[in-house]
Formats: C-alpha cells, sequence, structure tokens
C-alpha cells in the first residue's frame, strides 16, 4: 500500500463542478497521477459546527449547501461509498472529543473538487467537520493525528479557500486579486514551501491583511488539517496560484 500524499484545494465557485477550466483541469491531473487511496477523509470549509463530527455512513448522500446557481448544478451526485470502519479509527486518533453525525453529507466543498479529481466515484469517502470554536492550533493538530492514516492508503483531502472575502468580491476582477490578497497568499505561500507552520498558525498576527484575507476561518481552516497532516519529508508542491474575482484565491498545495 502506498503512502498517500495529502491535498488542500482552493475549490473558489461551486461551478467548477461542471466547467472545464484551468482549475478543474489541474484537479483532473492530480487524481491522474495519484496513487489510489483505500478512502479519503475530506475536511471541508462548509461543515462548520460546534465540535468535531464524523460522518461514518455506509452511503453518504450529496447534499446542495449552496443557492441560486443553475440547475444542473444541482443533478451532480457524487455517490461514492462511506468508509464507517476508517471514520471509526479516525475517532480513535483524534485526542479531542468527538462524536459521529450523519446529519450533513458530501457538501459541495468536497463533491466539485472530487468530480474532477475521483470521477469514478470509486473511492470511499467521509466528512469530518471542522469546529468553529476551535483555535487554529486545535485544527493542526488533528491534522497531525490523522497523519498516521497516509501509511493506511487514506487521503487527507482539505478544501477551501486561502483568500476567501465574499463580502468584497468585484465581478471586474475575473483571474485578478486585489493587493491585501495577493500579499495574503504570499505570505501562506512561503511559508508552506519554508514549512514555517507556525507563522502559519499565527496567521492574525499579520493584521489587516489577515482580517480582510480570512473575514472569517471556515475557509481557512482546512488548510490547517492539510498542514498537521504533512511532515518534514513531504515534497510541496503549488498549483492554482491565483486570484479570482478580487477577494478569492485558489491557491492548493499538495504534500507527497
Ligand atoms: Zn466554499
Amino acid at each position: 500500500m502506498s503512502r498517500m500524499p495529502v491535498l488542500f484545494v482552493g475549490h473558489g465557485s461551486p461551478m467548477n463542478a461542471i466547467e472545464d477550466n484551468e482549475y478543474s483541469r489541474a484537479w483532473r491531473k492530480i487524481g491522474e497521477r495519484m496513487p489510489r487511496p483505500e478512502a479519503i477523509i475530506s475536511i471541508s470549509a462548509h461543515w462548520y459546527t460546534h465540535g468535531t463530527r464524523i460522518m461514518n455512513d455506509e452511503n453518504p448522500r450529496t447534499i446542495y449547501d449552496m443557492y441560486g446557481f443553475p440547475k444542473e448544478l444541482y443533478q451532480v451526485t457524487y455517490d461514492a461509498a462511506g468508509a464507517p470502519a476508517i471514520a471509526n479509527a479516525a475517532k480513535q486518533l483524534i485526542s479531542r472529543e468527538t462524536k459521529f453525525d450523519n446529519t450533513w453529507g458530501l457538501d459541495h466543498g468536497t463533491w466539485s473538487v472530487l468530480v474532477h479529481i475521483f470521477p469514478k466515484r470509486d473511492v470511499p469517502v467521509f466528512q469530518i467537520s471542522i469546529d468553529a470554536n476551535a483555535p487554529a492550533e486545535d485544527h493542526y493538530k488533528i491534522g497531525k493525528e490523522l497523519s498516521v492514516l497516509r501509511e493506511k492508503g487514506v487521503l487527507i483531502f482539505g478544501s477551501g479557500n486561502i483568500v476567501h472575502n465574499l463580502m468584497l468580491v468585484d465581478w471586474h476582477k475575473a483571474n485578478k486579486g486585489f493587493d491585501w490578497a495577493y500579499d495574503f497568499d504570499e505570505y501562506i505561500y512561503k511559508n508552506i514551501m519554508g514549512k514555517n507552520h507556525e507563522n502559519i498558525l499565527k496567521f492574525n498576527e499579520l493584521g489587516t491583511i489577515a482580517k480582510l484575507a480570512v473575514p472569517t476561518p471556515d475557509h481557512f481552516y482546512p488548510l490547517l488539517y492539510a498542514l498537521g497532516a504533512s511532515n518534514e519529508n513531504d515534497t510541496v508542491s503549488v498549483y492554482n496560484k491565483s486570484c479570482e474575482l478580487g477577494s478569492l484565491t485558489m491557491t492548493s498545495y499538495i504534500w507527497e
């Protein structure tokens, strides 16, 4: 069994699920070059809860947790199996209190990307939620605790956006970002490449640009799970390093 990479994807618009664009094409390439996982643990920005929840459904359903998109987006299903045994192993590994919870399903943070990375839907997948009340260090620690599952063929997959400020979206800035968006994204990039995770956990110390880039941490925290699950010996690569609509970055990383 091969040791699995760790993946963080900037997912951006749910429309990427049904579009053939530079982002979705990059996701397809990742799937093609990656060994086939036994299972995927997805940490999506969109399952943001009080406390840490783990999905252990045999067959998680696809949920449509977004509004106002074209009808065809609501017809996408991601009907991969769940992985209750691995969900149970994950629960044992996480030192903080967790609960099984199947009231959610695979949300668009998960399926809009996985339809491209694993289009055959033949890899079991489940989600672990993001505790909205936990500090950055706790998310990072969960990633670290789960990292041993990489040896068992489990892909740890964080899906969010490093810069994500919907209030400041500028529809005239396709493929462009505000200066502060590039600055924040670059700060994270340098510290990921230099493996200075401490600086990433202290992102708030950047002040104004951090407040603009991460007005709420739901889309940022998935990165911390991936960072925690990575280790010193991994080679890290960046892809889709770009801004959209001024205040979103699509920048994504793989550790392998
Ligand atoms: Zn999102």
